[in-house]
């Protein structure tokens, strides 16, 4: 059994879901489909999830949305006019202006429930529109299902382990094609939580999981996976073949074709997952595996991601503290901050973190508490650029690292931090936030040899 996501693009318009639909139905084994919400039809048209986040904020704001409704009805009653298939909109209607006019006591659990309408209602459209092609679809409503999510931070779902169990049962449904919408579960209270932007491919990760599918299906708009952001080199290297650990920390510096959590589901049960064109089904796109079976070229891929911060703490002595990294890290705990890197120096430690969880706020009580705690001088310094370097056939290679920061070196780019782990299978920089792209430029030039 195969389980089929569909991303936004694929889904744009009513020729795209003509599409996907005769790609889900050219292969029998797939069975299980999710889709996201209708994105951009061209590169200046609006997903509809902005369009519903533009819909919940003005009523948020107290302000009209007639007219942010109207775009996203819009955009249905195009798609359903097409595919000739009206009869669905007066019930996508109806559920949509329950939920956007729905009483609310709290802003953020009201976003979520607008937000995961894109995805709801395109899901009711592509099961009545299989149906009535004479393929018989069943739209899956996540809360029947079971798909239950918790978070305490707004639009970040964590899965609940019970929803696997609860999802498994869905392989025993084999006479009708299931579509299930992405992006969205429900808390054990009933309330709808939404991933974070991009989620729908944690749901299809999720399924995949649960049913114990053969492979993963991750549908988009490009034939593969490249070895760098093709929007910095031209005609970048495709990448063939990746394992999970590989993916996960070039997702982690910036690769955005899969959502950095859809990969642990999968990963977990072993299942392999490929990236397939919409626009060019038989390519055979990036298969993401547990182990490789063969490497294309030394080094996997090359990314980079702005938005990082560094907070180094330095003390005399601070190596013979006994104590004194676990009360640093500590206080980040105590604050609820999640930390990526820790480079440290006999007297010194340098804690790197994401920016955007590193309130200004946040940093001055931080900031306070290891002063006047730990008795150490601190300095903050909010302009970092994560750079990454990836590859498992990179392990036990001589000079690598040599190229990479010579390379660096002649293109004058001052490296403020540089990390490799004894796994071998990445090497991190740390640029000036305005070095990033030119980093992944030179550093791709000088290990792909282009
Ligand atoms: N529609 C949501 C977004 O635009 C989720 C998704 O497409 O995966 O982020």
């Amino acid at each position: 059994m195969k389980v089929t996501k569909f991303g936004g693009s694929s889904l744009a318009n009513a020729f795209q879901i003509q599409k996907v639909c005769n790609i889900l139905l050219a292969d029998e084994d797939r069975k299980i489909m999710v889709v996201s919400a209708p994105g951009k039809r061209t590169k200046d048209d609006t997903k509809v999830t902005d369009l519903l986040i533009a819909v919940a904020k003005a009523r948020l704001a107290g302000e009209s949305y007639d007219k942010e409704v109207g775009a996203v009805l819009a955009r249905y009653e195009e798609i359903a006019d097409e595919l000739n298939i009206e009869r669905v909109l007066p019930d996508i209607e109806e559920r949509l202006l329950n939920i956007v006019k729905a009483d609310y006591t709290e802003d953020i659990a009201y976003l979520d429930s607008v937000k995961a309408m894109g995805e709801d209602c395109c899901a009711r459209l592509v099961a009545y529109y299989l149906t009535s092609t004479g393929h018989p679809a069943k739209y899956c409503n996540p809360e029947e299902c079971g798909l239950y999510l918790e978070h305490d931070e707004a639009g970040k779902a964590v899965i609940l382990p019970e929803t696997y169990d609860n999802l498994a049962k869905l392989k025993d449904e084999t006479d009708v094609i299931l579509v299930f919408p992405g992006f969205y579960g429900v808390s054990k209270t009933g309330k709808i939580i939404t991933f974070s932007r991009g989620g729908s491919d944690i749901t299809g990760s999720i399924l995949a999981a649960s049913v114990g599918a053969d492979v993963y299906e991750n549908w988009t708009d490009v034939d593969n996976v490249f070895a760098v952001n093709p929007n910095l080199v031209k005609n970048p290297f495709p990448i063939t073949e990746i394992t999970y650990d590989e993916m996960r920390e070039l997702s982690y510096a910036g690769f955005t074709v899969l959502h950095e959590e859809a990969i642990y589901p999968v990963f977990a049960r072993g299942i392999p997952l490929n990236i397939k064109n919409t626009n060019n089904p038989t390519a055979k796109g990036t298969l993401i595996v547990s182990k490789r079976t063969h490497y294309d070229s030394l080094v996997t891929g090359i990314a980079g991601d702005k938005g990082f911060c560094t907070v180094t703490v330095s003390k005399y002595m601070m190596n013979r503290q006994v104590g004194f990294l676990a009360a640093l890290l500590k206080i980040f705990s105590d604050e609820a901050i999640s930390i990526d890197h820790i480079p440290s120096g006999i007297d010194t430690v340098t804690i790197v973190l994401r920016k955007k969880y590193f309130t200004e706020e946040k940093e001055a009580i931080i900031v306070k508490r290891i002063k006047e705690e730990l008795e150490a001088d601190v300095s903050v310094d909010r302009d970092l650029a994560i750079v990454m370097i990836v590859g498992e056939a990179m392990a036990n290679s001589v000079g690598i690292m040599a190229r990479a920061a010579s390379a660096l070196s002649n293109a004058g780019i001052n490296l403020r931090i540089v990390n490799q782990g004894a796994s071998e299978i990445s090497m991190m920089f740390g640029v000036s936030e305005s070095y990033c792209s030119y980093a992944v430029r030179v550093l791709y030039k000088e290990l792909f040899r282009y």
